[in-house]
């Protein structure tokens, strides 16, 4: 591991004064500390940022919800508040990681964990997000669990994070403070595609410090859920992940929410299929062809194609449930640790 330089800040300002060109915040360190360790990731300075007031959960105007940078995965999920309002969210954390890791992995953290890619993680072969222009070893290699939509010559690797497919849903916001003040990412253009640049996940600009993420009032969120399909029952990241809203007024999508995980290379909004789904009648077939449009543009290759119908099948059975008011009994199903 590369010599860095260490502080520990005790307030935003001072996190930002010590960080400097080349630096990384320390919050939990789940992901961050195990690159650091295995040469991925190199730092001249690590400022690490747990004693930061940014541990709170509060309510905002209106029904929304604030979410301290800091606050833990395994708090977050245990809030009354994000059971109540936003129910995939606790689903989505508590499905990622161990309780342990849970324990330690923080809200922005999870934001900003990187992709699971085993040629990312693997220096011995070129990957163009780990070290640019070195080529992409994924596009003919080990494509099981490649992206499907909006894929790049130059990388076809998915965003890994639970948290963020309900939080792609709800329109949170992301809330920084940097070098030039003050600012808020709609969630939307907070991650990236791959493009030409697959080695910036996210818009975040150097040195910038998410402070908190403020998910705005959402009724619809109460009827909500989250299920992700794995290759085993627990301790995976997701093949597919699904986040979804309904509500259903006369048999009829009144509203609808989806947002899709281990699709892309960021939590993917089905908007077209929200769109195709409004005032649609409430069955089977009009998910089906909603999701269906929505996978239109997918790329597939050899090794991945099993999850195009993997994520219509699962999207269209989380629909059905929240129609039918489900969902309550398989998750007492399911039951469990993540
Ligand atoms: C074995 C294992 C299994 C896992 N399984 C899952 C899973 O199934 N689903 C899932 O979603 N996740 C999973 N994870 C990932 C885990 O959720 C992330 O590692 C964790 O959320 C990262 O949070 P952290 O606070 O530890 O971040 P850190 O490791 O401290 O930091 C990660 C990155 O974010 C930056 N950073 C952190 N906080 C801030 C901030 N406030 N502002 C700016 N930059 C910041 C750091 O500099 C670093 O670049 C797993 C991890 C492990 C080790
Ligand atoms: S898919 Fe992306 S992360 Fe994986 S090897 Fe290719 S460039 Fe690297």
């Amino acid at each position: 591991m590369k010599p860095f330089t260490f502080g520990r800040a005790q307030t935003v300002p001072e996190a930002l004064s010590l960080i400097g060109p080349g630096g990384a915040f320390l919050a939990g360190g789940t992901n961050l500390v195990d690159h650091l360790r295995l040469g991925i990731r190199q730092v001249d300075t690590l400022v690490d940022i747990r004693r930061l007031d940014l541990t709170r959960i509060t309510a905002t105007e209106g029904g929304g919800l604030r979410i301290g940078a800091l606050v833990r995965n395994s708090d977050l999920a245990a809030h009354p508040l994000i059971r109540q309002r936003y129910l995939f969210v606790a689903e989505a954390l508590l499905s990622g990681a161990s309780g342990q890791i849970r324990n330690m992995a923080t809200t922005g953290g999870n934001l900003l964990q990187r992709t699971r890619c085993v040629y990312f993680q693997d220096l011995t072969t070129p990957c163009n997000k780990r070290e640019p222009g070195s080529g992409c070893a994924a596009q003919d290699g080990f494509g099981r669990y490649n992206a499907v939509l909006g894929t790049s010559e130059a990388c076809v690797a998915v965003h890994p994070s639970d948290l963020c497919v309900p939080l792609a849903a709800v329109d949170a916001e992301v809330l920084v403070e940097g070098p030039s003040g003050p600012r808020r990412i709609p969630f939307a253009e907070f991650h990236r595609l791959p493009g030409d640049h697959p080695q910036l996940d996210t818009t975040l600009r150097p040195a910038e410090l998410i402070v908190a993420v403020e998910l705005p009032p959402l009724p619809l969120a109460q009827h909500s859920a989250y299920r992700k399909v794995r290759e085993r029952a627990s301790y995976a990241f997701a093949l597919v992940s699904v986040a979804a809203a309904l509500r259903v007024e006369s048999g009829q999508v009144a509203d609808v929410r989806i947002a899709l995980g281990g699709a892309a290379h960021r939590p993917w909004r089905a908007a077209v299929a929200e769109a195709a789904l409004l005032g649609q009648p409430a069955t089977a077939d009009a998910f089906t062809a909603a999701i269906t449009a929505e996978l239109a543009p997918a790329r597939t290759g050899p090794h991945n194609a099993y999850k195009l119908p993997l994520i219509r099948n699962t999207v269209v059975a989380v629909l059905e449930e929240l129609r039918d008011g489900t969902t309550a009994r398989r998750r007492a199903e399911q039951g469990g640790e993540g």
